[in-house]
């Protein structure tokens, strides 16, 4: 929270119940969730905030930086309260983001370009795969077409909502 009220008295600008209100929904979150999860959550504490002032917050938020957007494949925005640098393992099936940290990603050397044309800030790296649920119900999946002795396995560690639909 501290970085919160800082970044707002360093540029005079006022504290709102609806700012702190977006902040406190992302901060302490690890799923980089989207604008509109954000949206959710502060919903529930400030039911007459409108999902506009929500994007304008985040949008805020991302160039005082205080919060991420995460570059992701999906089409909607991720936000990340994490600033420090770290990297992410990015699920195909469910779009699920994981952090990861390693300090030996954080040395890879920089690629030779002319600094005068392009002068590179940070990285990020992502891993793309499946995350342990999709991997679960996809394993489930095929089980539940074979024949009984493999069945045993199946259902029970699945866990709903990063399921997918099974084809
Ligand atoms: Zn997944
Ligand atoms: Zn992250």
């Amino acid at each position: 929270m501290d970085r919160f009220f800082a970044a707002h008295r360093e540029r005079g600008l006022p504290v709102t119940t609806q700012r702190r209100a977006v902040f406190e929904a992302i901060l302490g979150r690890s799923d980089h969730p989207t604008a509109e999860q954000l949206y959710d959550a502060v919903r529930r504490q400030l039911p007459q905030i409108s999902r506009m002032t929500v994007h304008r917050i985040l949008g805020a938020f991302v160039s005082l930086g205080l919060v991420a957007r995460t570059p992701h494949p999906g089409s909607a925005a991720r936000f990340d309260p994490k600033l420090d640098q770290h990297h992410h393992l990015v699920c195909l099936d469910c779009g699920r983001i994981i952090d990861v940290e390693d300090p030996r990603l954080n040395r890879l050397p920089w690629p030779d370009i002319n600094p005068r044309e392009f002068q590179i800030e940070d990285y990020h790296v992502h891993f793309r795969g499946r995350c342990a649920g999709c991997r679960q119900s996809s394993k489930a999946a095929r089980v539940g077409q074979k024949p009984a002795a493999r069945l045993a396995l199946s259902s029970k560690s699945i866990k709903p909502g990063l399921k997918k639909a099974a084809p």
